[in-house]
């Protein structure tokens, strides 16, 4: 697909962010081509429509600007998966590892009903430690998780293994 060249090619990389020795893939270069970030909404909208999707959920912080626009063209509510202590509502935590530490990410009780099919955005699946814990999280609510979708996959790191036998449909993988 020639519009996967232009959304690549629209990322750029910045060396030695947020530390020494990562390259990190930046996205808000894919959101000032117009062309770009709009054919990033409609590749994963032609691939979600008529599914059965009733869930996008979006993993904070980057997911908050793809998923909306997906739940919306494809006619699904949005769910916002955060950081701790910024959902105002009860919710439910999962504890997940990074490479130094751990952190925390949460929902609220009662956004999603169960048996709910559910896709979960990311920008980015890198260790896939992030998309385990909102897979965890929706999947404890009764939840079906269909797939998970990111622009951006760093294979080296090997997040789809940790995903397990979970689809993940992704759109960019940098060399
Ligand atoms: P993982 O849990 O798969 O190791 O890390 C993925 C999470 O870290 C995603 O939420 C993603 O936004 C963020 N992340 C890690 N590395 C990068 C990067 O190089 N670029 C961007 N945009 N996000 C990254």
């Amino acid at each position: 697909d020639p519009r996967i060249t232009r959304i690549a090619s629209s990322i750029r990389v910045i060396p030695d962010f947020p530390k020494p020795g990562i390259l990190f893939q930046d996205i808000t270069t894919l959101l000032l081509d117009i062309k770009a970030f709009r054919d990033t909404i409609d590749l994963f909208v032609e691939r979600y429509k008529e599914k059965g999707i009733s869930v996008v959920a979006g993993v904070e912080a980057r997911g908050f600007i793809f998923g909306p626009p997906i739940a919306l063209a494809i006619g699904a509510k949005f769910i916002p998966m955060r950081k701790p202590h910024k959902l105002p509502g009860p919710v439910i935590s999962e504890e997940y590892s990074l490479e130094y530490g751990t952190d925390v990410m949460e929902m609220h009780v009662g956004a999603v009903e169960p048996g709910e099919k559910v896709l979960v955005i990311d920008d980015l699946i890198a260790t896939g430690g992030t998309l385990c814990a909102a897979i965890k999280l929706l999947e404890r609510v009764g939840a079906v998780v269909v797939e998970c979708a990111c622009v951006i996959e760093l294979p080296e790191l090997k997040g789809r293994d940790r995903l397990g036998d979970k689809p993940l449909f992704v759109l960019v993988s940098p060399a």
